[in-house]
């Protein structure tokens, strides 16, 4: 019988957590969010990030830029929020309009304040085991794991997808947690027959219900990363959760699973932030 991983339970057990902590500690933050242009679902993100900010008692500044911005306008507001010491962490809503490059945006965040954990700078840390930034998605699904008892030090883990997002990060966490990683992508051959062998298989790949059963070695773990709405108006994941769930021990629904760790960790990442800043400033 297979363990539902519940995301949506220990997101907000992590939001009480940091909701305490900030109290206790008069952590004072403040996240800057910036929108350009009014994509529905960039809305929604926005929306519910600021949301968690109000939970968790910390501030948040919104900037919602019209489409035609530019991106020196973009890159100023960057700048301006880098130097205003009231700010702590600075979000820009991804994608952008296709007539701004997001790496020089993404790049032009002070690393210090970057609680996407998009930077290069971040990126880097990630790679040799230094403190940083780390990319909310996979350092949420790390906390799903290690909070659900499951070990991942030698274990065999197959990460599909290799974005700098999600796929390449994760793939990054499990190594530093002892697994034994393989990252699988579209030129990849023998897919199946990798991912059977996996003991915790990650799935970011972006195509509904890719993964089936034919996937699966029985009893590993499965997370799904992906999120697609399908024609009947349901939310469906990269994985067809009814024809593996029976094959695994512990597996992540869609929706309440991987979802709403994200912005638990992005809330993670704005309170170190803070606390760092804090830091920083005492020791001057
Ligand atoms: P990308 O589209 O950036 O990356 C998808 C990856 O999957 C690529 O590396 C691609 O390979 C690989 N891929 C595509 N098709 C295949 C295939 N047939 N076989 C093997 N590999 C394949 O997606 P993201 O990483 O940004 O997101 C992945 C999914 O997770 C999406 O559904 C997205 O909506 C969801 N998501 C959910 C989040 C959440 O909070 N729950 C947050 C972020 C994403 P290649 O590199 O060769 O093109």
């Amino acid at each position: 019988m297979y363990k539902l991983i519940d995301g949506k339970q220990i997101s907000t057990q992590i939001k009480d957590e940091l909701k305490d902590r900030v109290a206790k500690e008069g952590i004072k933050a403040t996240l800057a969010v910036i929108q350009v242009g009014d994509d529905p679902a960039s809305s929604v993100y926005v929306g519910n990030k600021k949301k968690a900010c109000e939970y968790i008692g910390i501030g948040s500044r919104s900037f919602e830029l019209p489409e035609k911005t530019t991106e020196e306008e973009l890159l100023d507001l960057i700048d301006k929020l880098n130097d205003d010491d009231d700010v702590t962490g600075i979000l820009v809503q991804l994608p952008v309009p296709a007539h701004i490059d997001d790496k020089k945006i993404i790049n032009r965040i002070s690393p210090l304040k970057d609680v996407d954990g998009f930077h290069p700078e971040n990126v880097g840390n990630l790679c040799i085991g230094q403190d940083g930034f780390v990319s909310c998605t996979p350092a949420g699904i790390m906390e799903l794991l290690g909070r659900s008892g499951i070990e991942v030090e030698g274990k065999r883990c197959v990460v599909v997808g290799r974005s700098n997002i999600v796929g390449k990060p994760m793939a990054l966490l499990l190594l530093a947690a002892n697994g034994t990683v393989t990252v699988c992508h579209s030129r990849t051959k023998d897919l199946k027959d990798i991912c059977k062998q996996a003991d915790i298989l990650v799935a970011a790949v972006g195509r509904p219900k890719m993964i089936t059963s034919e996937y699966i070695k029985e009893g590993a773990v499965v997370i799904d990363v992906g999120i697609h709405r399908m024609d009947n108006g349901k939310l469906c994941g990269d994985v067809d959760f009814d024809d593996v769930k029976d094959m695994t021990s512990f597996i992540t629904p869609v929706p309440g699973g991987v979802g709403p760790m994200t912005i638990a960790m992005l809330m993670v990442n704005c309170v170190k932030a803070a606390s760092n800043r804090s830091e920083n400033h005492n020791g001057k």
